[in-house]
């Protein structure tokens, strides 16, 4: 991984390799942390600009919020440390990790007075999921984990704990020869990916999970915006596996995987096997958006 030389901790940039906690760190142990992932691009003007840095930061402070986490620092403060972070970084482009946690203190699952620590760290990322499967799709499997249930974790906030769930479904199904889990939430229908939301298309139409079971992804709300802004009918609603076997196309969204097509689930191709028209043109319109090419979405980008 190429690493962003400078790492901010509570305030100030330091070194990537001085960016250090003590062992007895409160989340490491229980979990309790909120974190975002946001990503930087290299423009086409050779500027860099941060994709919806604003609305990432309002959802680590709501994630904070959910946890009962006071965050030390404003919003205005985050944004601006993320900002100085990235440039400090060397890097044009990168995935921007900021992370809240409870620092070392009293130990049991009633931190008390533990110090709310925050950092920010960025490195240069690739295509997530690979840049294969951007161009021609993952197969997926439904994992036998299903997503945490609405009143057991908190599934609304990016909360560190929440991933043990992810990475269970996620090796999962590595191990049987897939590229990524699709979840279902405790009534059985789809949820979304292990770190990643779910749209299928069926006879031009897109659809995708509610606010329900899912996070609500800041690359799913842009996703929306652009597809009701191209005139692309778009409901949100819960689907079953089976609806989405006979789907004529399906992706996932996130700022890690951006946006991925999904060529087969649990074996069955979707559609013919390939990035469908819908998917290539939402996919085409996010990287033009992300890139500075399509002014129409310029608020969402903060230039360095
Ligand atoms: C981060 C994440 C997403 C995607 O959210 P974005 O804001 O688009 O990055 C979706 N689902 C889960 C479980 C996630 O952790």
């Amino acid at each position: 991984m190429e690493k962003g030389k400078k790492i901010w901790m509570d305030g100030k940039l330091v070194d990537w390799d001085q960016a250090n906690v003590h062992i007895l760190t409160h989340t490491l142990h229980y979990g309790l942390g909120a974190f975002e992932g946001i990503r930087c691009y290299r423009c086409e003007d050779g500027r860099s600009a941060i994709f919806r840095l604003a609305e990432h930061t309002d959802r680590l402070f709501d994630s904070s919020h959910i946890a009962m986490i006071e965050i030390p620092f404003t919003r205005d403060e985050i944004n601006d440390a993320t900002v100085e972070t990235m440039k400090a970084s060397g890097l044009k482009d990168g995935y921007i990790r900021p992370i809240v946690y409870l620092g070392a203190g009293s130990m049991g699952v009633y931190p008390k007075s533990n110090p709310v620590r925050v950092a920010i760290a960025v490195w240069a990322w690739g295509a997530y999921l690979g840049e294969e499967g951007l161009a021609n799709g993952i197969k997926v499997k439904v994992s036998s984990f299903c997503r945490t249930h609405v009143n057991a974790g908190m599934t609304k906030a990016k909360l560190s704990g929440n991933y043990i769930n992810s990475i269970l479904a996620k090796r999962e199904v590595v191990a049987a020869g897939f590229d990524e889990a699709v979840l279902l939430d405790t009534e059985g229908y789809v949820s979304e990916g292990s770190g990643e939301n779910i749209f299928m298309v069926k006879d031009g139409v897109l659809k995708t999970t509610p606010l329900t079971s899912i996070l609500k992804g800041i690359t799913r709300d842009s996703v929306m915006k652009i597809a009701r802004d191209k005139g692309i009918e778009i409901k949100e609603e819960r689907f079953t596996r089976d609806e989405l076997y006979t789907a004529d196309e399906a992706f996932f969204t996130g700022t890690a995987a951006e946006i991925t097509p999904i060529s087969e689930v649990d074996l069955r191709k979707i559609g013919a096997g390939k990035p469908g028209p819908v998917t290539k043109e939402i996919q085409k319109a996010f990287f033009d958006t992300v890139k500075g090419k399509n002014k129409k979405y310029e608020k969402w980008l903060r230039y360095l």
